[in-house]
């Protein structure tokens, strides 16, 4: 089996995220890893369905996508979580949970600027924010506390998705994750 880990990957909205998890993924099963991608908006269609975006509920949702990544990552899966997790709070009981079970765990802030974000709008959200249309955009006019030590930050702005995808894959490699 192979070891598996959680590598959360948290950021404002088109930050990059997907992209990369996507990437990354890809990457990783043709070396032969179990992976998974734990999308934010799947899993708000089911395992989270119901709950909204005030701080508790947004609190819950990381926290059960927390519970569900230690599972599989304690199989051997590396479970990748392109996730927003704004508050830190609750981050830091995601990384708690996996140490007390001695599960790997990585966060890596895409710490791509609100500017270029905002500008890329991949779901269009900044616009219906904008617009007057949706209250409470992360990074916006809601918050989103940036991680003060995470086990890598990049900035995708500039750098190409295999250039962001490769350096997360370094990452994985030097705490022996993947080859
Ligand atoms: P998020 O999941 O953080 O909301 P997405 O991955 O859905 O963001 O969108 C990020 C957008 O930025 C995509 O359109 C992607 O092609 C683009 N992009 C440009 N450069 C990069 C990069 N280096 N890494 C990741 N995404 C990038």
């Amino acid at each position: 089996m192979t070891t598996g880990a959680t590598v959360w990957l948290t950021g404002l909205p088109s930050a990059g995220k997907t992209t990369i998890a996507t990437a990354l993924a890809e990457t990783l099963r043709a070396r032969g890893s179990r992976v998974e991608v734990l999308d934010g908006d799947e899993i708000r269609e089911f395992l989270s369905a119901g709950l909204g975006f005030t701080r508790e509920d947004r609190h819950t949702n990381v926290q059960r996508i927390g519970f569900v990544a230690e599972l599989l990552a304690s199989n051997g899966v590396l479970v990748l979580v392109p996730v927003i997790a704004p508050y830190a709070d609750s981050r830091e009981a995601v990384r708690k949970r996996h140490q007390v079970q001695g599960t790997g765990y990585v966060e890596v802030h895409v710490a791509t600027p609100l500017d270029v974000c905002s500008v890329r709008d991949v779901k269009g959200l900044y616009a219906r924010q904008a617009a007057g249309e949706l209250t409470g955009l992360t990074g916006v006019d809601d918050p989103y506390e940036v991680p003060e030590t995470p086990d890598l930050r990049i900035e995708t702005q500039g750098s190409t998705v295999e250039q962001s995808a490769a350096a997360v894959h370094a990452l994985l490699a030097e705490r022996g994750l993947t080859t």
